[in-house]
């Protein structure tokens, strides 16, 4: 036995849903939202093909590290294309599936997806904007961290334009823009930056 041990044992164990009379008790944390073309994957404009999927370079080791530091990543994604017609919601969807298995592959980890199919030049009226979602509207980060217990304040939004800046900030999140250089230097930015105090004990 290591008596060195410097983690208290008296600490609740985690659970990660304990239910109370169908309320969630899981505890509120940070977690890392990031845009998706151009971002994560290489954007060819309206990008929907699983056969144009390619990374960004360092996405798949900066989705990577995130995982290793137990801290959750969402994509929120504007897909007006979706709106404009151009592609379907099922072509998005496999594409989605096809990029999240290629995280697991690199061996990270995307927890959940929300995208705006909504567009200004949309030809039914449904399908355009003004909408909660599209961003620089922060409403897919208010929805997925309603859905997954996330404390915005701690969180942190990346993306190449400014609208995910904006989306993050007015989220509550802090925000960088990707330069599109190199994303796992970045993340091990966040990562020091917003995630390693408050998970004491991590120096990966
Ligand atoms: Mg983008
Ligand atoms: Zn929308």
């Amino acid at each position: 036995m290591d008596s060195g041990d410097p983690f208290s044992l008296d600490e609740p164990m985690k659970t990660p849903s304990v239910r109370k009379s169908g309320m969630a008790t899981s505890r509120w944390r940070g977690a890392v939202f990031l845009d998706r073309d151009q971002t994560l994957n290489i954007d060819h404009g309206y990008t929907h093909l699983v056969d144009d999927f390619a990374w960004m370079p360092g996405a798949p080791e900066a989705l990577a590290q995130f995982h290793r530091h137990g801290i959750s990543c969402f994509i929120v994604t504007n897909q007006g294309g979706i709106g404009r017609q151009f592609y379907t919601d099922a072509q998005m969807q496999e594409f989605n599936d096809h990029l999240m298995a290629q995280t697991v592959l690199a061996g990270g980890h995307i927890q959940d997806i929300t995208h705006c199919p909504h567009h200004p030049e949309a030809p039914t009226p449904a399908m355009q904007t003004p909408c909660e979602c599209r961003k620089p509207a922060p409403g897919m980060l208010l929805e997925l961290a309603g859905k997954w217990n996330v404390d915005l304040t701690e969180s942190v939004m990346i993306g190449d334009r400014e609208s995910d800046v904006i989306a993050g900030r007015a989220a509550g999140c802090h925000a960088y823009l990707f330069d599109g250089s190199d994303l796992s230097g970045l993340a091990r930015q966040v990562i020091d930056r917003h995630f390693t105090g408050s998970h004491g004990g991590d120096n990966v």
